[in-house]
């Protein structure tokens, strides 16, 4: 066949192979070409308009055309598009970036490590934990506590702490030394009459059995969203951080808590580790880091943490560690400029005002016929569907109501994200009410297709 014959659609569906996409299924349906953004929206190659309520991947706070995030990476590009830290190298926007991120975390960091993406970051995390263990003489704390349903990554060390039977299923993970306690969803997983308040006491009741099962010895540390997002957006009970975070003080566990989408506003505070009152040793932050205009993570460790695996890289004479991209000077420099924009223009006070909108305006669906449970925070949000609300069952197949409701959805002109049967809403911060409303809008028409 004449290659330059072929439609663009017809060469994607030739050549690649897409991440998240049923291959079979792509064959038949082919892509949705994504040409162009501006703000809050991107247009099809057909020149169609669709209100990104998603961000792309929860990451796009700034919108899809900010123009000093593109001016910071072209300045940086012509200055010094790559240099690497290995070997005591350095330069100034990795260097400002790290200072800023110790600034502006919750509680007191110590030090960054910067990877390309979120996944790499948690693999990272993991081995630099090991490596601190061996180093203060506790070779046995290697094991890792997160959550089913929780959502790392998916390297393979990232996917063993990601709770998610689709990345798992068919890829022989999770590593042993990996376990996976109750996810913290009051409307799916309480028991009958169960208080949210007792519901958190019994997870936190479940995590101290499973250390001592293993021995406490034997944990290195707990992992978790402080509110779950590809899970299906799962706010945890008010009281179930302090609970957990108990837990792991008493067993002298490190609590590592995985911001990724949490980060830079989206629960309505700077980090949800200060909406959900966790005290984390360790940060991972990516995504809105730098409205995702260039792939970048970072890990922020305290001294807890920093001064074995200082002790253990001068013993061994160098830290083994790190990636031809960590703290890429073009990334950092967005991401530098992404924290200062945020900053600047009161975005994180914006998100908490939108989410208000946002949260008011889906609560209304929530005697819908279709609707089983509404739930969010701040920015970020979820809709559950179910075929009956009373038993809170799906239809016939889990997640076809939801993928049928995101289609609408998409044929309105709102690209969202159907998660099994919970549809997710994660705006751009710099959506304004206006651009709340055309989200909450065109889901009730989506939904009324639907009934
Ligand atoms: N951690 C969380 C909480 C995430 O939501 C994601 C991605 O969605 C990751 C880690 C993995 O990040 P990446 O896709 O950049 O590897």
């Amino acid at each position: 066949m004449n290659q330059s014959k072929l439609s663009l659609a017809e060469k994607d569906v030739q050549h690649q192979l897409h991440p998240y996409t049923d291959a079979r299924v792509h064959q038949e349906v082919g892509p949705l070409i994504i040409e162009r953004g501006e703000g809050v929206y991107v247009f099809d190659d057909q020149g169609k308009r669709y209100v990104e309520a998603m961000s792309g991947l929860w990451s796009v706070a700034l919108g899809f055309s900010n123009e000093r995030l593109i001016k910071a990476a072209e300045q940086q590009l012509r200055k010094l598009p790559f240099y690497h830290l290995f070997s005591h190298k350095a330069h100034s926007p990795s260097i400002e970036l790290a200072e800023k991120l110790i600034e502006i975390a919750p509680v007191p960091m110590s030090k960054v490590f910067f990877t390309n993406s979120g996944s790499e970051a948690n693999d990272t995390v993991v081995k630099m934990i090991w490596y601190r263990n061996n180093a203060i003489g506790k070779p046995t704390k290697k094991k890792f506590i997160s959550r089913l349903n929780a959502y790392h990554g998916i390297t393979t060390v990232s996917a063993s702490l990601t709770g998610l039977p689709a990345n798992q299923r068919g890829f022989d993970v999770p590593l042993s030394g990996f376990y996976h306690v109750g996810c913290p969803h009051h409307y799916r997983y309480a028991k009958p009459g169960e208080t949210e308040e007792q519901f958190a006491d019994r997870l936190a009741a479940e995590l101290e059995s499973v250390i001592l099962r293993e021995g406490p010895e034997t944990i290195a540390a707990f992992y978790g969203e402080p509110l779950m997002g590809a899970g299906g957006v799962i706010v945890p009970p008010r009281t179930y951080w302090e609970k957990i975070q108990a837990v792991c003080s008493k067993y002298d566990i490190l609590v590592v808590a995985d911001e990724v989408i949490c980060g830079f506003g989206r629960t309505g505070k700077m980090f949800g580790s200060e909406t959900f009152g966790i005290k984390p040793d360790v940060m991972v932050v990516s995504k809105q880091l730098s409205s995702s205009y260039q792939p970048i993570a970072a890990i922020l460790i305290n001294d807890k943490v920093f001064e074995g695996i200082a002790d253990q890289s001068h013993t061994m004479g160098t830290l083994g560690h790190g990636f031809t991209g960590s703290g890429h000077p073009v990334a950092t420099a967005v991401a530098l400029e992404n924290i200062r924009i945020i900053q600047e223009e009161h975005l994180v006070e914006h998100a908490a005002e939108m989410g208000e909108l946002l949260q008011a305006g889906l609560a209304h669906f929530s005697e819908h016929p279709l609707v089983g449970e509404v739930r969010g925070c701040g920015l970020i949000a979820a809709v559950e569907l179910v075929a009956d609300r009373k038993t809170k069952a799906p239809m016939d197949v889990v997640g076809k109501l939801g993928r049928y409701l995101a289609g609408r959805a998409q044929e309105h002109g709102m690209i969202t994200r159907a998660m099994g049967d919970s549809i997710a809403f994660c705006p751009p911060l710099i959506s304004t009410k206006a651009e709340i409303q055309l989200v909450l809008d065109t889901f009730s028409r989506a939904l009324d297709d639907t009934d």
